[in-house]
């Protein structure tokens, strides 16, 4: 996926096009947008230690330390990125970008960056805490609606361990859900059946009535689409809990048991 970038042309568009369209088309839409070859995070690692070889600590080196947090790297990361490069590139500018980096990753705790690489890695948005269902769910849920017209499409997204309640979509005629995984790993189950990982492009069919759960897997971010499929007088009956028992019970065995 080719990276948008108009930095060049905000900044230097009238005063130099070409260079403008070099950095923006050049640099940052093909160079950095070549992920096949190499990943944003691995690029940004590359970038962030460049620039600080150089002794620069202006808004470019900012840019990319914010890239690069952006891109999966996190606080302790960067903390031993600076700290190895340190020894190669010279002790005073380690500590100019220390403190930048330090700014940069302020009050952000790993897991918030984990958060941001799992965003990076779908191209759907988290949205906002799924407020309205969290009584129906363990641990912290994000929703973002794509569409609220024709058919519903909300993207879902699950923190590691998170998962909804046992629950059946009701519906007097048609109806029921469809799950499109994008990100990330997670688990279904339907009941009195065996638990199924679930991993980005796989599609759950769940029809009206059929007693179910979905979520995350322990160590994993997880996002799926849920597609609300039309009916009539469509509705959802929440029931029970996936306790933490059954739910480690099927974790500690995700890998390989959930075809079975
Ligand atoms: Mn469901």
């Amino acid at each position: 996926m080719a990276i948008k970038q108009t930095a060049g042309r905000d900044a230097l568009g009238e005063f130099a096009p070409k260079f403008a369209q070099l950095n923006d088309d050049v640099l940052f839409g093909e160079v950095w947008s070549r992920e096949d070859k190499l990943s944003l995070r691995d690029r940004s690692l590359v970038t962030v230690t460049a620039l600080m070889a150089q002794g620069l600590t202006d808004s470019s080196f900012k840019y990319h330390l914010m890239s690069a947090k952006k891109n999966g790297i996190t606080k302790s990361e960067i903390a031993e990125i600076l700290t190895h490069a340190a020894f190669y590139i010279g002790w005073s500018k380690a500590w100019a970008a220390f403190y930048m980096a330090k700014e940069i990753w302020a009050d952000n705790s790993d897991t918030f960056d984990e958060k941001t690489a799992h965003e990076n890695s779908m191209v759907f948005p988290i949205g906002q805490p799924n407020d309205g269902f969290a009584q129906y769910f363990i641990g912290q849920s994000f929703l973002a609606p794509l569409s609220t017209e024709q058919v519903g499409i909300f993207n879902v997204t699950f923190e590691p361990g998170c998962r909804n309640n046992w629950h059946i979509h009701h519906a007097d005629k048609g109806g029921g859900q469809i799950l499109v995984c994008v990100a990330g790993r997670g688990l279904y189950q339907e009941w009195g059946k065996e638990v199924r990982e679930l991993k980005p492009g796989d599609v759950v069919n769940i029809k009206t009535g059929v007693k179910h759960w979905h979520g995350a897997a322990s160590n994993s971010w997880f996002s799926h689409l849920a597609v609300e499929v039309p009916g009539e007088n469509g509705r959802s009956e929440w029931c029970e809990a996936v306790s933490d028992e059954e739910y480690m019970g099927y974790s500690s065995s995700e890998k390989g048991t959930a075809e079975k």
